[in-house]
């Protein structure tokens, strides 16, 4: 029985590669003691997978940044703008400009972006990793890139394992994912054109692998997961019986991973390859399927452990699939592994002192699914794992029966949800004229996205206060003078619809998780997001009530000093799902019907009050769409009702609003529409506005305010480029349902900027204000 990984965090388990990598930017370590970190966090690695038992240590997995920008590297695809002098292997400077830009990369947002510097080079485009939260950067590729092997790494890692006396299996992402995943520089270039070009690299690479005594290679394809286009067929076909060829002793294992392989099933397994790895735990039901068309003599590796969750695993379950599996195959060609990657996971559960040791007994990072394998093969190759087996059947019962995770009275509350809860109590038209009455804003209300910048002095007093060391009182005393000094500051710069600024919060999820039941945090589970960036999702792992009022009291003290309409600020059930760990033994709508009901309660308790307007956040509810298309309907039916269900209670004089930051929402719009907020603010400034138009032929029928202040840059928008900004959008969007307003929070920036940049929005709302 054979056991192997897809790959493991890279960060190492305090996060070194981090501080190393951050100190090089910095020019406080040389690029020889980055390396000779690097070096030590792959050991590290190896070595907790040997210990383990997985037979098979991966390989290149590590990267110093993302392993899409490694695969760019081996190919040599460095686009022009970064002035790499093409000879001999991309160096490392290089690599990290591709990365970071030429500027200091900016402060990121909590969308999770790095959106690069605002002049000089910027730095590749960056965006999510399928349905994780995990961003690479985005190959640029046209007619005029020519490849080259220009990396030395998967060979300089297989060696390095090797001289350790491991059995090391390189991993490489395949050339039709690569190519998938880039972007074509000329309008309308077919990046497949490229596959004849790349090909060559890629034998190469093989050859190289094969003589360096590699005796297997996995070659990464999670396009299998997708709807796949006739182009990526064709060039997925062509590409494997050239690289089946290309290395006659070198053994491919070609793996999928992210979701089924449904329709292209055939197609996979027709592919000439020694070994194929499936995804069994978003592809359960049908591995037994694809285990019965393994052709004769190949090996079937069958990721039974969850690579992107925190959770043991059920090995009751896992090991009958296995059977199966082992019934149709024998043992000798089945292969034990996880799910994916374990880059989705935190590292380990060691660190983790300060978690309630119950919970504790529920999780399973990733060295703990390393262990998890290894238990899996033993049983199926008849060894004596009855004892583990039991503690792990103990560990999952205890779970299930736990009175921590089931409430009835929230079970009782979710399942009476009906239909009508869904609804505001009139059309949004009636809604509309009652808000005017009761608002009296003016045409093109100024307001903001919620948060004021989160100054190194803000965070230096909840860093205190968290420690002990500034009591509840003085911290209290802190923020509200904080709001206070934002709300006069909002007065003073005549903005319509002010904000209290968010300062009591640090992130928009894990604010809301702490005051919530059925949360819990972990000292040191952090998962990659992006370079050395890293984030420590919130596990949401019972059912979710709201202890007491999450906001009202800020909020209602925002009020308390002005008489201008002041706007709550809430994270929508949505965004809380997808940017946290969720259970895995219900459907995540229910879990979202959980959040959807406590923030409900929080809706209505601001409007009592006395807030006339309450915005609930959903940055994340176009990246919870389903990788096909096939299962984006259902989907956004159950997104789209939970965000209705935690606006729903309000009355009709109460202003809903809602927020997004990202430019692309021509395939959802009939769902943003079904939102049915009555204000919804987007990122438009980078695209000059050009995004309206969808909205525009749409007839998009509430109130919207796209950005007009691009707040990823530092930059201070002049009042004549919001301006012309709004006169754009006032082409297509009627003079009624028109806000004036930044595209997204303010966290990021200065105080300086925002002040000056609000002072010109709001005198360019004035202007237009004025001619209409
Ligand atoms: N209200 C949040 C803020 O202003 C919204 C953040 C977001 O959209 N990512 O910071
Ligand atoms: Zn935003």
């Amino acid at each position: 029985m054979t056991t192997h990984i897809l790959g493991y965090p890279r960060i190492g388990e305090k996060r070194e590669l981090k501080t190393a990598s951050e100190a090089f930017w910095k020019g406080k370590i040389s690029e020889a003691e980055l390396q000779q970190t690097a070096e030590r966090l792959r050991a590290a690695h190896w070595h907790a997978q040997k210990q383990a038992g997985i037979d098979y240590v991966a390989c290149n997995d590590f990267s110093f940044y993302d392993q899409v920008l490694d695969t760019l590297c081996l190919v040599g695809a460095v686009p022009a703008r970064f002035h790499w002098e093409g000879k001999g292997d991309v160096d490392l400077t290089t690599y990290f400009r591709m990365a970071r830009g030429i500027l200091a990369a900016e402060k990121a947002c909590d969308c999770g972006h790095d959106h690069g510097p605002s002049e000089g080079v910027p730095a590749l485009e960056m965006t999510k990793w399928f349905d994780t939260n995990y961003h690479y950067l985005v190959p640029e590729l046209g007619p005029d890139t020519a490849f080259r092997l220009a990396s030395r790494k998967p060979f300089n890692e297989f060696a390095e394992a090797k001289a350790l006396g491991l059995r090391a299996k390189p991993v490489i992402l395949g050339p039709v994912t690569f190519l998938s995943l880039a972007k074509a520089t000329a309008p309308g270039f077919d990046r497949f054109s490229l596959l004849e070009k790349i090909l060559p690299v890629y034998e190469e690479t093989l050859r190289k692998l094969s003589a360096a005594g590699a005796e297997w290679v996995q070659l990464d394809e999670p396009v299998f997961a997708l709807d796949l286009s006739a182009a990526q067929r064709a060039a997925l076909e062509k590409a494997y019986a050239r690289l089946a060829a290309a290395a006659p002793g070198l053994k491919i294992l070609l793996a999928t991973y992210f979701g089924p392989l449904q329709d292209n099933r055939d197609l996979f397994l027709s592919l000439p390859v020694a070994g194929y790895h499936i995804d069994a735990v978003r592809g359960a039901e049908e591995a037994a399927a694809v285990a019965g068309r393994v052709p004769e003599g190949k090996v079937l590796s069958v990721g039974v452990i969850d690579g992107r969750n925190i959770w043991k695993a059920d090995l009751v379950p896992a090991l009958a699939l296995l059977n199966g599996v082992a019934e149709r195959l024998g043992t000798e060609r089945l292969w034990v592994a996880p799910s994916c990657s374990l880059l989705h996971a935190p590292v380990s559960l060691r660190a983790e002192q300060k978690i309630d040791p119950e919970l504790k007994g529920w999780l399973a990072f990733a060295e703990e699914k390393l262990a998890e394998v290894r238990l899996l093969a033993d049983a199926l190759a008849g060894k004596d794992v009855s004892a583990p087996l039991r503690e792990n059947a103990a560990a999952l019962e205890a779970r299930r029966q736990s009175p921590k995770i089931h409430r009835a009275d929230v079970a009782a509350r979710a399942a009476a949800v009906t239909p009508q809860d869904f609804s505001r109590q009139s059309p949004f038209p009636q809604r509309q004229a009652r808000q005017h009455e009761h608002l009296k804003l003016p045409a093109f209300p100024t307001t903001t996205i919620g948060s004021f910048p989160q100054t190194a002095e803000v965070r230096a007093a909840r860093a205190k206060w968290k420690k002990g060391e500034l009591s509840n009182e003085a911290y209290e005393k802190f923020l509200k003078d904080e709001i206070a000094k934002t709300v006069r500051l909002q007065e003073e710069l005549d903005i319509d619809m002010p904000v209290h600024g968010e300062f009591e919060r640090n992130d928009m999820v894990e604010y809301f998780g702490e005051q919530l039941e059925g949360y819990a945090f972990t000292e040191n589970g952090w998962v990659q997001s992006y370079g050395s960036r890293c984030v420590k999702p919130p596990i949401l792992f019972g059912d979710v009530a709201r202890r007491a009022p999450m906001t009202v009291s800020w909020s209602q003290y925002a009020q308390s000093l002005t008489k201008r309409p002041m706007k709550g600020m809430l994270t929508g059930p949505i965004t809380m799902l997808q940017w946290s760990f969720v259970r895995d033994d219900q459907p995540r709508r229910l879990s979202a019907t959980h959040l959807a009901l406590a923030l409900r309660d929080e809706v209505c308790d601001l409007e009592k009050a006395g807030l006339a307007a309450i915005q609930i956040d959903e940055p994340a509810l176009r990246e919870g769409l389903p990788l096909r298309r096939g299962e984006w309907e259902e989907y956004l039916g159950w997104a789209v009702d939970l965000f209705r269900l935690s606006a729903g209670g309000v009355k009709d004089e109460t202003q809903i609003h809602t927020h997004m930051c990202y430019g692309e929402f021509n395939d959802i719009l009939p769902s943003i529409a079904r939102l049915d907020a009555d204000v919804i603010s987007i990122e438009a400034s980078r695209s000059g506005m050009e995004l309206l138009r969808g909205f525009a032929d749409f007839k998009y029928p509430n109130e919207i305010g796209p950005g007009v202040w691009d707040i990823h840059s530092p930059r201070v928008p002049s009042q004549k480029e919001m301006e012309d900004l709004l006169r754009k959008a006032l082409a297509v969007i009627p003079r009624r349902n028109l806000w004036a307003n930044p595209d997204c929070g303010l966290k990021t920036r200065g105080w300086e900027e925002v002040v000056a940049s609000l002072r010109n929005l709001v005198a360019a709302a004035k202007a237009l204000r004025e001619e209409n």
